[in-house]
């Protein structure tokens, strides 16, 4: 059976080569033997009666060795003859075309064993309506399997690489947590114990007037302020651990949040002096709320001695008002501001926006004071510019969130 095929053009018609071939259409076996794709066409006996060159050599049987041919015979040596066969049949009997059947072939040679992957599709060719022959068309997959498994192993082992680091992050996280509680459990008990024992050696030195003999007083004071500092710091880092564990927890009670800003502005003269600034208050009458004292004293501090350390010695003031159901406080200072970058930051977990050279600090108060103060339902914001001061603005319903007792979570 001799088949010529024209080559379809836009127009419809047949093309012709321009020159050189002649007006001869080009026949099926100068297609056979150029199509880099594995092609047979198979007889309604099973025999073979066209092949492509590229198909030929994937049988390892020479083109004119498969023409005329049964299947059978052919790929006697082929592991999947069987099924092969097996398909020409059915798409011979039935007409319906089978698309993406794939092949793989394991080959043992003197280097080990091989696989090889094919992808075959099996089509009906028709003439008249009758079904006249099969063909089949197999894509040697082998390269594209071996490059996709590549990728796909790269994949994954980055992503183990991936899941790995974050295992390893969590872990470390969870141990600095861990170590963090720990650590600051063991420093609070001897702290407790020292402080105790200065005011019981200070009022023992004392005499009948329990106060320390004068010469020793301003020496008590240092000591007494640093023991405060160091009890300070470890209560910071027994927050961070409960805020980590979600055990921070609040006990809303009725207060005057004006007398308690009256009595931290107080509290803190003698630092604000010390660091030649000017506290001034713009606090009118009482503001009733909900609140738990502790840790809205706790929210104060952080923000007083922040305008302290970080006010570089200019006027700082503080004023509260009430919006509706809402306290709302601010504390404006004039000293070295923070940096956009630095605002992005520094309510997180250990964020400064400050070298530890000029400013000691473990980056953690506004941390803790943004946690507290959202557990109350409220908002801490911060405007500023470096070099211009900072504005810290807490805004606190005067009634806490339901529930009322809230447990304040890490995050
Ligand atoms: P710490 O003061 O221990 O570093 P904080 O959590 O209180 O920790 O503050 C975080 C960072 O925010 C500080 O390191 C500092 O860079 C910046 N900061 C806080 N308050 C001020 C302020 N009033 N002016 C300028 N920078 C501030």
């Amino acid at each position: 059976m001799t088949v010529t095929v024209g080559i379809a053009t836009e127009g419809g018609g047949i093309a012709t080569p321009p020159s050189g071939g002649g007006s001869r259409p080009v026949e099926l076996a100068e297609l056979m033997s150029t199509v880099p794709l594995g092609m047979a066409i198979i007889d309604r006996e099973l025999r073979f009666v066209e092949v492509s060159d590229a198909m030929a050599a994937m049988h390892g049987v020479s083109r004119e060795a498969h023409l005329g041919q049964p299947m059978v015979e052919v790929l006697r040596a082929e592991p999947s003859a069987a099924d092969v066969v097996r398909r020409v049949r059915r798409v011979l009997e039935t007409g319906v075309a089978l698309e993406g059947v794939e092949i793989i072939h394991r080959e043992s040679g003197a280097h080990g064993e091989r696989t090889r992957v094919y992808r075959a599709s099996y089509h009906p060719v028709r003439r008249d309506g009758a079904i006249v022959a099969a063909c089949i068309y197999v894509e040697d997959m082998t390269e594209r399997r071996r490059v996709e498994a590549q990728r796909d192993a790269g994949a994954a082992r980055e992503r183990s690489v991936r899941e790995q680091a974050l295992r390893e992050t969590q872990e470390a996280v969870r141990a600095r947590d861990e170590f963090l509680s720990v650590a600051a459990h063991e420093l609070r008990t001897p702290l407790t114990s020292l402080r105790l024992h200065l005011q019981l050696l200070l009022r023992q030195v004392g005499g009948s007037n329990q106060e320390p003999p004068a010469e020793l007083a301003p020496r008590a004071r240092v000591l007494d302020r640093q023991l405060s500092r160091l009890v300070g710091l470890v209560n910071t880092l027994l927050d961070v651990s409960r805020l980590a564990a979600g055990r921070l927890s609040l006990e809303p009670r009725e207060l005057d949040l004006a007398q308690m800003v009256r009595q931290m502005a107080e509290a803190f003269s003698e630092e604000f002096t010390r660091a030649g600034s000017t506290l001034s208050l713009h606090v009118d009458g009482p503001l009733l709320g909900e609140w738990d004292s502790l840790r809205l004293e706790q929210v104060l501090v952080n923000l007083l001695s922040n305008a302290v350390k970080y006010g570089g010695g200019q006027p700082v003031e503080v004023s509260l008002a009430s919006e509706g159901p809402t306290a709302v406080l601010a504390v404006k200072d004039q000293g070295i501001g923070i940096s956009e970058d630095g605002m992005a930051r520094l309510f997180g977990k250990f964020e400064r926006a400050v070298s530890e050279r000029h400013y000691g600090g473990l980056g953690l108060g506004l941390y803790i004071t943004r946690q507290i103060v959202e557990a109350m339902g409220g908002s801490i914001t911060v405007r500023s510019a470096q070099g211009k001061g900072s504005t810290f603005i807490l805004r606190l319903p005067t009634r806490p969130p339901v529930p009322s007792k809230a447990a304040v979570g890490a995050r």
